[in-house]
């Protein structure tokens, strides 16, 4: 795998590779590399030539500085990991190679930036689509893959490029979980064992609201839901909302697309995880 910090050595890599004609697919992640991930990196090599891995630890998403300080950055194991399943390219720049210093970014989108995760998280798809927006221009992917644990990110980076005109192709590919349901992340390794345990509160209440799905009773089912959290010790209720899966507003018995969405603090751990429903 050829490994780049510099922006400048990786763009003019790449243009010789795209100019042979190979088809660029790009997974960008923040390293602490699960299966998740690597699910990600497996299906970009499906669909391309050369599969870029970018690990960057992106400090303007971040609205809580202690977040940023005690996230996880395990870059030799990362590489390990990206070698093993045969990633070609990994991006990995240091902050000062991505911004020169004061720098202003806001790209209007809409609803999203206030919706569920935007709310709880001022800012965070402000300092998403900037860093995403700087990564596509270095990497200047044909297809790039996002996981559908972060379903709202998705959501964003399509209207960023429908926004802006970029020609990029963007993949959603499923959430990876462990054998008990827990949707895989970087942040789990935070959990204690008996946080971990409480975790699962989670995905067993998606899946109960994905069984017992009806249109006809969509507030009933999310208040159970919110009731069943909420009696889960150490598990403290952020939202949970089932949702038209296209805007993300509060879904209705005529939505067509529907996605059930939770975000709770499990001890000192953020987490988050969704269901698609139909
Ligand atoms: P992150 O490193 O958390 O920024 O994630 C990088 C990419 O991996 C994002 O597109 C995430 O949605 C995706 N991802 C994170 N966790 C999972 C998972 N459990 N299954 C599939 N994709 C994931």
């Amino acid at each position: 795998m050829k490994n780049f910090k510099k922006r400048a050595d990786l763009q003019q890599y790449i243009a010789g590779l795209r100019a042979g004609g190979a088809v660029i697919t790009f997974v960008p992640t923040m390293g602490a590399l699960h299966r998740g991930h690597l699910s990600l990196i497996e299906q970009a090599k499906v669909l391309g030539d050369i599969v870029v891995c970018s690990i960057f630890v992106n400090p303007t998403q971040f609205n809580d500085p202690k977040d940023l300080e005690i996230y996880p950055r395990p870059i030799l194991d990362d590489i390990q990991k990206l070698e093993a399943v045969g990633c070609d390219i990994l991006f990995n720049p240091e902050v000062s190679e991505m911004y020169a210093g004061n720098e202003k970014w806001h790209l209007d989108i809409g609803e999203l930036e206030g919706l569920l995760e935007g709310k709880f998280r001022p800012g965070h798809y402000q300092g998403v689509t900037q860093v995403v927006f700087k990564l596509f221009n270095v990497v200047k992917p044909d297809i790039a893959l996002f996981g559908q644990k972060d379903y709202q990110q998705v959501l964003v980076i399509k209207r960023m490029i429908d926004l802006l005109s970029l020609p990029v192709k963007i993949e959603m590919c499923p959430i990876s979980r462990e054998e008990d349901g827990l949707a895989m992340s970087s942040r789990n390794i935070h959990l204690t064992p008996r946080d971990r345990q409480h975790a699962l509160i989670l995905s067993k209440t998606l899946n109960k609201v994905n069984q017992h799905f009806d249109p006809e009773k969509i507030d009933e089912l999310k208040q159970l839901a919110e009731a069943d959290i909420t009696a889960e010790p150490g598990v403290a209720l952020a939202y949970f909302e089932i949702a038209d899966g296209d805007t993300l507003l509060p879904a209705n018995k005529n939505t067509k697309s529907i996605v059930a969405l939770v975000a709770a603090m499990v001890g000192k751990t953020r987490l988050i995880d969704n269901v698609i429903i139909r």
